[in-house]
């Protein structure tokens, strides 16, 4: 552009558009436009980038709270070193978040401190940067909550909440005994993701062969849970001890006992 002429219109249109970041930027990038002999279109590109950008940063902020993580951990953070049974590659392709492209869940098992809960977090949290909804709950957590909305009339609406994200994360499925209610109401949410195609994480300490009693004692629905589960899915058997108690043991630090573990 070759000369800097302000038009009222522009301001007006931005403000009524709601289009905040680029009434705020509009000067300054007039002012770069011609510095640099901007075309028009590239004018626009930059004011466009810059009111997209704002927007991803809203919505990310937004998503994030939303996500309900119990806390932040990013792929980067992960020692795969320790955990030499988790295929690095793997989960970096996991990365890639094409999994939720086509539904597939990621199964994610071990014993307590194995890292599961971290590498659920960290490709939740993927999603999360794009500005896509993610949602986690523990499975005791999600029945609970289900639970009670279901006595207060408001079943469909909390589905819905659990139905919608791009991606769901059920974390320690298995650590609690589900009562018979309770096993339905996951089972529901498993069904109702898998008909609409929607991914899932799923965090367990249970071997498979041992999900009929997760689902209250009734194989039936804990193998059609499973079938729906293991459909398109990617299986992640973390075999080994927990992180916690490594570094712990690498600190040399006093257990209650008194002694020190080596
Ligand atoms: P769980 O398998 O019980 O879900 P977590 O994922 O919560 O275990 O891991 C317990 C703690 O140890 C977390 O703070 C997590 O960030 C950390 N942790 C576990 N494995 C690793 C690892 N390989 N590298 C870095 N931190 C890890
Ligand atoms: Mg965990």
């Amino acid at each position: 552009m070759s000369n800097l002429v302000f038009s009222e219109k522009a301001y007006e249109g931005l403000e009524k558009l709601g289009l905040e970041t680029a009434l705020l930027q509009l000067d300054q990038t007039s002012q770069m436009a011609v510095a640099e002999n901007w075309s028009y279109t590239e004018f626009l590109g930059h004011l466009l980038d810059g009111e997209l950008a704002e927007r991803l940063r809203q919505n990310v902020r937004i998503a994030y709270k939303m996500a309900r993580f119990p806390y932040l951990k990013k792929l980067d953070d992960f020692d795969f070193d320790v955990q030499p049974s988790i295929d690095r590659k793997l989960v970096d392709e996991l990365a890639n978040l094409r999994f939720t492209e086509d539904g597939r869940n990621i199964i994610l098992l071990g014993p307590p401190g194995t890292g599961k809960t971290h590498l659920a977090v960290a490709l939740a949290s993927l999603i999360v940067e794009q500005g896509r909804r993610a949602y986690f709950s523990t499975a005791s957590d999600m029945v609970r909550k289900l639970d009670k909305a279901a006595r207060e009339n408001r079943i469909h609406r909390a589905m819905q909440m659990l139905v919608h994200p791009s991606l769901l994360v059920i974390d320690e499925v298995g650590y609690l005994q589900l009562d018979k209610a309770e096993a339905s109401m996951l089972f529901q949410v498993i069904c109702k993701r898998y008909d609409k195609k929607q991914s899932m994480i799923i965090t367990s300490n249970k071997a498979f062969s041992q999900w009929g009693d997760i689902f209250a004692n009734d194989p039936v629905m804990a193998s059609a849970a499973l079938d729906r589960l293991l459909h398109k899915s990617t299986v992640i058997n973390i075999k080994g001890e927990s992180y916690r108690l490594k570094e712990k043991k690498k600190a040399g630090i006093r257990l209650e006992g008194g002694e020190i573990m080596s």
